[in-house]
């Protein structure tokens, strides 16, 4: 599992911060999250490939967190794109994606599938799930939560106790198969213990400091809203923003593993301050820079930058 940071910047970009977008990149699939103006040559910079992403998710119609998706869509279009591509909003997607198909000079030859989410709206894939909460921002918005889905722990004292010598019948029985074993049926139910824990990210998108997702954040990677620092805590409540501090916080109380700021104001041309700030309170505490990737091998993080 990857992320790579293609834009890290708030409602403006800066000479080293790109409106909003976030890759997500498991099995050979690419998944967005927000799609700032810009978003797809970060992408050439990344090296990643606009046809290999499947899913984009906007987490609120902000231009800084959309404006990308015209310009991405025509790419795709331009490159004899066939797959299609699934962009998931809140109310007004649809719209939108709409607009971007009026206004293509090109023929779109792929299907483009505008899903309009809610909250606790939930997208299942085998390996991975993906939901979205709403937050507390000036306008409908939403987290994003991805959790990879392990399957149960396969419990070998279950399996003795039944008489079930080890053979591929577990591998049959920890995906979900009924076996006959020396004439008896054995159900998964029967053999299986508790959901093995999987990678989770939480991307908070706009933000104040919010427990509406609490229970999604430990042992997750958190990546929050840090647009402001603290001394600026007054202007990111009227915003309907968090300050660094306020998301070290939230790292704190609800256990996440690591915390990466994101979408921090373009004042700070120096991001150190905003980071002391949240380590102060929360030591597992990074920055996310555009292009800074995130190879997630078992309980540790390797940061890299492309
Ligand atoms: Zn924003
Ligand atoms: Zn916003």
């Amino acid at each position: 599992m990857r992320i790579i940071f293609l834009g890290t910047s708030g409602a403006v970009p800066t000479k080293d911060r790109n409106h909003i977008s976030i890759a997500l990149i498991y099995e050979g699939e690419i998944i967005l999250l927000d799609c700032g103006e810009g978003t797809q040559r970060q992408m050439v910079r990344a090296k990643i490939s606009p046809m290999k992403v499947s899913k984009i998710f906007i987490t609120h119609l902000h231009g800084d967190h959309f404006l990308g998706l015209f310009g991405l869509i025509q790419s795709m279009s331009f490159f004899g794109r066939e797959s299609p591509l699934y962009i998931y909003g809140p109310k007004g997607i649809i719209r939108i994606v709409e607009i971007a198909k009026e206004l293509s000079v090109y023929d779109i030859d792929f299907d483009l599938i505008p899903v309009e989410i809610s909250d606790g709206f939930t997208v299942e894939e085998k390996n991975y799930k993906i939901i979205t909460r709403l937050v507390d921002h000036s306008i409908e918005t939403y987290s994003i939560i991805f959790e990879e889905k392990k399957g149960k722990k396969f419990d070998i004292e279950k399996a003795a106790a039944l008489g079930l010598k080890p053979g591929p019948w577990f591998k049959a029985l920890k995906e979900g198969k009924c076996i006959v074993y020396n004439g008896k049926l054995i159900t998964p139910e029967m053999v299986l213990g508790e959901e093995k824990k999987g990678i989770r990210i939480v991307y908070t998108s706009d933000t104040r400091p919010t427990d509406r997702i609490a229970n999604y954040i430990r042992d997750s990677i958190l990546i929050h809203d840090a647009t402001f620092d603290d001394n600026l805590r007054n202007e990111a409540y009227v915003k309907y923003h968090s300050t660094a501090k306020q998301a070290a916080n939230v790292a704190k109380k609800y256990g996440a593993k690591y915390l990466f700021l994101i979408h921090v104001s373009s004042r700070y041309k120096d991001v150190t301050v905003l980071e002391n700030e949240a380590r102060n309170v929360f030591k597992n505490t990074y920055a996310a820079k555009d292009l800074m990737c995130i190879d997630i091998k078992k309980d540790n993080i390797i940061i890299n930058y492309i």
